[in-house]
């Protein structure tokens, strides 16, 4: 089993609160293990703050598959719930990244592990040192809490 697989969920669309409920519902439902999840953080809109603001969470999951597996399951709960929820969006009700794949290094098309802009995004940070301040970022080689540290303190 892999666990260190880190998903942050964001959305500003609708009630966000209840649409991670039912993500990780759906996520739990199909052969995604949902272990533990974050405080809810309120952060504004990125990169245009006069949009609504955003809700996000990070939640780590244990998974046996492929990253690629991974992320057609993350993106058909994306589908499932913003069909439910909108039906036009530059805003969304619900984006799922995957953020880390334990120390694994990923540069494809369709995915890039570690999320290319994480360190640089409190709103990722922030969650994610919910979780697991002492995790090492694989290619920065820092506890992901020095880098929030450093983001935050500029
Ligand atoms: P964003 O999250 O950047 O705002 P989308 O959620 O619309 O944008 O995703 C666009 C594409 O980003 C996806 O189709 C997916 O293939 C790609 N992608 C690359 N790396 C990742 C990752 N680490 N997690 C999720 N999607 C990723
Ligand atoms: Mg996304």
């Amino acid at each position: 089993m892999m666990k260190g697989v880190f998903l942050m969920l964001g959305g500003n669309l609708g009630d966000v609160s209840a649409t991670f409920n039912q993500a990780i519902a759906l996520l739990n439902a199909s052969s995604v293990r949902v272990l533990r999840c974050s405080s809810h953080y309120i952060t504004p809109a990125w990169p245009d703050p006069s949009q609504p603001e955003y809700l996000n969470m990070a939640v780590e999951v244990e998974w046996d598959g492929t990253p690629d597996e991974l992320l057609a399951i993350t993106q058909s709960v994306e589908h499932e719930l913003g069909r439910v929820r909108s039906v036009r969006n530059a805003n969304r009700t619900l984006d799922i990244d995957i953020v880390l794949f334990g120390s694994k290094l990923l540069d494809t098309e369709l995915l890039q592990v570690p999320h290319p802009r994480m360190h640089e995004r409190l709103f990722v940070l922030d969650p994610l040192c919910d979780l697991a301040p002492d995790f090492i970022h694989p290619i920065l080689g820092e506890k992901l809490e020095v880098l929030r540290l450093s983001l935050k303190n500029g």
